[in-house]
């Protein structure tokens, strides 16, 4: 089969390797100029490293069997860092069970109904039974008023602004009861997984064209191919088309006008920069900024999980964000947005300098977080697609888990299975 692939993010690139070594002709084409979409990496010291903070954890069961298939197990560490939250002007350690019973101004009865309803989380098996529900809601009601006013709204205020109210329940059951506190992480950064599937794919005849910018998907009906159209005006006919890509850039190519109204108002943006510093700022690897006046979200120090020295002894900090696309912390230039965020990052240590950093990189995407709300799932469009030989595998299908290249590589695993392609 004469396959056409849009997108070299985990999705794409999945689809594209399990189909080639299934012999069939595969061409995978991508708007940007590198590979890995949200995973995609930059270079720091010579050595790749994610735009975004990116981790995996144990129970990433697709991505380790990925990982494995590629002869890159050896390479995959698991990692234990540790976590703080910044509130109330003081940094506090949220790695442990007992860091988090003595999380400050918790009684005994807060601790205690705080560790209770995580433990439940933990333990429930189907999320189903909190579709309907909103996080904040179950929250205040097991969690006890007080965790949720501490740490569980500054988190979601910070990631989801406006809509953490309206946040699903089933969403944060996935996110607590999927993860682990071990961290994986490929040595030399997870480039090197999408490098090894791209090398895949072209030793197996497959082609990876990247400046790829689909704008036009069209199929006259059912015996005609998809026919893709890009920017650059380049034209490809394909007897099936799987579009990797966020909802409203399918919409957008299919023509699908009132589906991509809806799915807009489905995704947030997300902002990042990396730090090159020559010296470390936080404590730990993870720190959740539980104060609203806040501009971002998170600070992840990477360099408290992989040494320095495999960034030639700079100590990676990223400053991430989730923003609406209209928000200014994703319409502001770089250099002053980074200069607006100084003063933050000296709140959080206050012997801070902007000395201490020696280059930087900041990345955006438009649509990095699909915001599940109760209503979510009724939303979520099928794979079909009304074009027939068209099926869509976005990450905005992924329910109830929060989006992460696992669960990507797991989809496309199951699309191309269902499409007799793998
Ligand atoms: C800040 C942040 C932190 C994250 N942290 C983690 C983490 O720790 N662990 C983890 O596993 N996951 C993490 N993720 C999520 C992970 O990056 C994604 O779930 C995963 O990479 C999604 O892969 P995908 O292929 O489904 O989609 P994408 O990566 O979005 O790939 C879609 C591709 O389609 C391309 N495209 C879009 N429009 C067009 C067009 N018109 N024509 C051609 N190509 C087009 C894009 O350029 C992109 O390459 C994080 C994401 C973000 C934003």
């Amino acid at each position: 089969m004469n396959l056409g692939i849009i997108g070299a993010g985990a999705t794409g690139l999945t689809a594209a390797w399990d189909a080639v070594r299934a012999g069939h002709q595969v061409t995978l084409l991508e708007a940007a100029g590198e590979l890995g979409g949200l995973a995609a990496s930059l270079e720091v010291g010579g050595v790749p490293l994610e735009r975004y903070y990116h981790h995996i954890f144990r129970s990433d069961k697709a991505m380790i069997s990925l990982i494995g298939e590629l002869g890159l197990s050896d390479a995959l560490r698991f990692h234990r860092p540790t976590t703080g939250i910044y509130r109330d002007g003081r940094l506090i350690d949220f790695t442990t069970p007992l860091d988090m019973l003595r999380f400050p101004g918790f009684s005994p009865l807060d601790a205690v109904r705080f560790a209770g309803s995580s433990a439940v989380l933990k333990a429930v098996r189907g999320g189903e039974r909190y579709n309907d529900l909103t996080a904040l809601a179950w929250l205040r009601r097991r969690a006890g008023r007080r965790a949720t006013e501490a740490i569980w709204e500054p988190l979601l205020r910070g990631k989801f602004g406006d809509r953490a109210e309206q946040v699903s329940m089933a969403w944060l059951w996935a996110r607590i009861h999927c993860r682990t506190f071990e961290l994986g992480y490929v040595d030399g950064g997870f480039e090197r997984v999408y490098a090894a599937l791209r090398d895949g794919i072209e030793e197996r005849g497959g082609k990876v064209e990247f400046g790829k910018a689909v704008k036009s998907i069209r199929q006259a009906d059912d015996a005609a191919p998809a026919v893709v159209t890009c920017a650059d005006d380049s034209r490809y006919s394909f007897d099936r088309l799987i579009v990797t890509t966020p909802q409203p850039a399918f919409a957008r190519a299919a023509g699908l006008p009132a589906d991509d109204a809806v799915w807009k108002n489905q995704y947030l943006g997300a902002t990042c920069f990396v730090l090159e510093l020559d010296r470390s700022v936080i404590p730990y690897y993870w720190l959740n900024i539980n104060e609203p006046d806040f501009p971002f979200l998170a600070v992840v120090e990477h360099t408290r999980m992989i040494d320095p020295s495999v960034y030639g002894g700079r100590h990676i900090l990223y400053v991430g964000n989730y923003v609406e696309r209209e928000d200014w912390r994703f319409t502001t230039e770089p250099e002053e947005l980074l200069t607006a965020f100084l003063p933050y990052l000296r709140r959080v240590n206050p012997d801070f300098d902007a000395s201490w950093i020696k280059n930087w990189h900041f990345s955006k995407a438009g649509f990095a977080q699909p915001v599940v709300t109760p209503e979510y799932r009724s939303l979520i469009p099928g794979h079909e697609t009304p074009m027939s030989r068209v099926t869509l595998a976005t990450m905005a299908q992924i329910y109830p888990q929060d989006r992460g290249q696992s669960y990507s590589v797991e989809m496309s695993r199951r699309v191309t299975a269902s499409l007799g392609l793998r």
